[in-house]
């Protein structure tokens, strides 16, 4: 007895026909397009990569083709004359539409039933919302290798990557379209989903949040009418803010804090630290480390510690936010800041600049503030670096008052900071020198999904639960766990059971993916 078509709310797919048949055709058309590929007896003459190249993509195409008769086979989508539209008023069926999508097996054509809202003067496919393919013409998994080769390489290279090593053709300007909408998912999220830690996650006795900003290159058109240190005014980077929240437990053979493994988060983002007085809302960075801080229980710890490298936009932050943690100007920026005090006094060629700054550096680490004032004013009237270095020394010297940090077990050091900023010029740089690869570059991670995204939006490696769950590592992990679109899990999947998949739209118009309903089969 034939199969009857089945019906149910949505897009949802029918189960197949008999299973074993197709499954040994299937073989059959797989292995006569490989032996096409390969004449016997010539395996000793074979171009051996242009084989398996070519075996890849008859074998893909042959699975393409297989996918999409089976998909479009499947005419459940067509549920009735007329569907509700997310508008709320009745969309009428206006057939089957084809579209073609960029899937890992290839190019596939999907026959959909198509609705039209003539209130909206738009339509819509239940299939593309069940299965993903809403808004975008590349598929679920088109869109997770593309983002994750857009967070560590410039369009134009993902674009090379992607074709090279999974046999997919995505255009360069497909990559970033996909890059930035994803970068945009992310922001947002990062933006929406702030779960406090749970409280019966331990949280480290001290934590540390670090606080820094850098600048990252930027094509000519995101500069356009900003102002900037070049000669004639104009901008070359802007400035990525980041901060960093770490716990730092762990004791090297001299007893110096250092970070824990697994302990660092960040978020960062191109935006303003910038506040009046008369602000009620924290400016969008203070609001990111605050978002940030209260993902990682930071108000639980007993000891909370502000590190950053002494610029006064961090200390208003600290003073305005994070009031009661205690403020350390890190101690690699203090003794950098020192050196090159020592060049400009003694010439970078000289031999005195090395011996002095190490004297400055010693008395530093000894916590005799004093002793580096004085030996900066003997200079302070002839070299205006060094009147600044005084400046910087004296608003900053509780800031800096390291033998009593160090005494007291504490981090003096933003070296995670640095890490993250040096990822974050590196991977501008990079995207920077694809001619393809435009627009600003976000989020100084290098894997960032939001390679390009526009210039509010961030990312942060790590959470506490919520969707954008994720393990705490140093390196951030995989786009999938951040970004919504990707949060449905990868499994090896041997059979596809073409169950229905739910559908995106309920009758009732109503967003609903998590209906499933049993595979029905008479
Ligand atoms: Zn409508």
């Amino acid at each position: 007895m034939g199969r009857r078509p089945t019906r149910r709310a949505g897009g949802g797919l029918a189960r197949g026909g008999q299973k074993g048949g197709f499954k040994t055709a299937f073989d059959a058309e797989v292995v006569r397009e490989i032996e096409a590929l390969i004449a016997p007896g010539a395996a000793d003459r074979l171009d051996f990569e242009a084989v398996e190249i070519a075996a890849r993509r008859r074998a893909l195409s042959v699975a393409a083709r297989a996918v999409q008769q089976r998909l479009n086979a499947d005419t459940s989508d067509h549920a009735g004359p007329m569907l509700q539209c997310h508008c709320g008023q009745p969309a009428r069926y206006a057939g089957r539409r084809d579209k073609t999508f960029t899937t890992a097996l290839g190019e596939m054509t999907l026959s959909r039933a198509y609705y039209h809202c003539e209130a909206c003067e738009s339509g819509f496919c239940q299939r593309d919302a069940a299965l993903g393919l809403e808004g975008t013409s590349l598929s679920p998994a088109v869109t997770r290798m593309t983002g994750r080769a857009a967070a560590m390489v410039s369009f134009e290279e993902s674009h090379e990557l992607l074709e090279e090593l999974a046999g997919v053709e995505v255009p360069t300007k497909h990559v970033e379209r996909a890059a930035e909408a994803l970068g945009r998912e992310v922001a947002e999220d990062e933006k929406h989903v702030v779960d406090p830690l749970p409280l019966e996650e331990p949280v480290a006795p001290t934590l540390y949040l670090g606080m820094d900003g850098t600048g990252v290159p930027m094509r000519t058109s995101e500069l356009e009418g900003r102002e900037g240190k070049q000669p004639d005014g104009s901008s070359k980077t802007r400035e990525v803010k980041l901060c960093t929240l770490w716990s730092a437990e762990g004791r090297d053979e001299e007893g110096t804090p250092v970070r824990d493994e697994g302990s660092v988060t960040y978020s960062a983002a191109i935006e303003s630290a910038a506040s009046k007085d008369t602000d009620e809302e924290p400016s969008a960075f203070a609001a990111r480390a605050m978002r940030e801080a209260t993902r990682r229980g930071f108000d639980r710890a007993e000891r909370r510690a502000v590190l950053g490298d002494g610029a006064p936009w961090i200390w208003n932050v600290a003073n305005d936010h994070f009031p009661e943690a205690l403020q350390i100007v890190d101690r690699f920026h203090a003794k950098q800041h020192l050196s090159d005090v020592a060049k400009t006094i003694w010439g970078a060629k000289s031999d005195s600049h090395t011996p002095w700054a190490k004297a400055r550096h010693d008395e530093l680490d000894a916590g005799d503030i004093d002793a580096v004032l004085a030996a900066l004013a003997v200079h302070a009237g002839t070299v205006e670096e060094a009147r600044q270095c005084v400046d910087y020394v004296t608003t900053n010297r509780d800031r800096m008052k390291y033998a009593e940090f160090h005494a007291a077990g504490l981090c003096t050091s933003t070296g995670v900071v640095e890490a993250r900023k040096f990822a974050a010029r590196r991977r501008s740089g990079r995207a920077a020198s694809g001619p393809a690869c435009t627009g600003p570059w976000p989020a100084p991670t290098p894997s960032s999904p939001c390679a390009a995204a526009s210039s509010a939006a961030a990312s942060r490696t790590s959470g506490n639960g919520g969707p954008c769950s994720a393990p705490r590592h140093d390196l951030p992990p995989p786009p999938e766990s951040r970004c919504p679109g990707f949060r449905r899990s990868r499994r090896a999947v041997d059979s596809v059971d073409w169950r229905p998949l739910g559908c995106g739209r309920a009758a009732d118009g109503s967003r609903n993916r998590a209906a499933r309903s049993p595979p029905t089969t008479s």
